[in-house]
């Protein structure tokens, strides 16, 4: 079987996915990738998550997009991931329609840093992309949806290692990671922050920002070579 492992390690994410409650019915994904062998897994399309079994997660080609000794279909978002791995070369990708951070996709509103809890993860605010254009809905809108994310990033300077999520506007969070269970983590931690941000904008909107060096203390030490923060591995 092509990719055993990593389909199974697949599974295990997306079933992890449907425990965490940041997900309904069969909305959301979770996908990951073996740059080695070019191939990305990812879960099949409109498969309810309890049913879902190692043999039916969908291999698919790194730099082309076809299955790979399936008859499933992936999910439709593929595209999406696709061009994910190959701009930011991350090792796993959530996708969510979880509440909080999807109020702020759809109100095209980036996710604020505020303070060291969100500095622990994301180093400044998590982007919001612009909307997509009709073209780009009506032809290839996975790809673009992908493409948009990639374009985001780019034009603000932003590092997709130092902040792994986007919110994609009128639509929802992906969130990325070393692997598809640290971007589940990450996932979950984005969604408590966009609580956060939301209540904080109901009693302090103008609140005003964390200093940078307070951002930037809360995220090195944790992340890069000269984190500090838990024990050694
Ligand atoms: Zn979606």
């Amino acid at each position: 079987m092509i990719a055993a492992e990593l389909r199974e390690l697949v599974c295990r994410a997306n079933r992890l996915l449907a425990e965490t409650g940041l997900v309904r019915g069969t909305f959301g994904n979770v996908s990951g990738v073996d740059y080695d062998a070019g191939v990305c897994v990812i879960k099949p399309s409109g498969v309810a998550y309890a049913e879902l079994t190692t043999a039916c997660m969908v291999p698919v080609s790194l730099a082309t997009g076809a299955v790979l000794e399936s008859t499933l279909r992936p999910s439709s978002d593929t595209p999406t991931h696709l061009e994910l791995y190959r701009a930011f070369r991350c090792g796993g990708i959530v996708h969510t329609h979880s509440e909080a951070a999807t109020v702020l996709a759809q109100a095209r509103t980036p996710l604020r840093c505020m303070g060291t809890t969100h500095a622990d993860y994301f180093r400044g605010d998590v982007p919001v992309t612009r909307p997509l254009r009709r073209p780009e809905v009506t032809h290839e809108y996975e790809r673009n949806t992908g493409l948009v994310i990639v374009e985001t990033f780019r034009a603000a300077a932003l590092s997709a290692d130092e902040v792994s999520a986007v919110l994609v506007a009128n639509h929802g969070p992906f969130v990325w990671g070393v692997d598809p269970f640290d971007a589940i983590e990450r996932a979950q931690v984005l969604e408590f922050l966009a609580r956060m941000d939301l209540a904080q904008r109901t009693i302090a909107p103008d609140a005003p920002r964390p200093d940078e060096w307070l951002v930037d203390k809360h995220y090195f030490r944790k992340h890069g070579a000269a984190a500090y923060y838990g024990q050694k591995r």
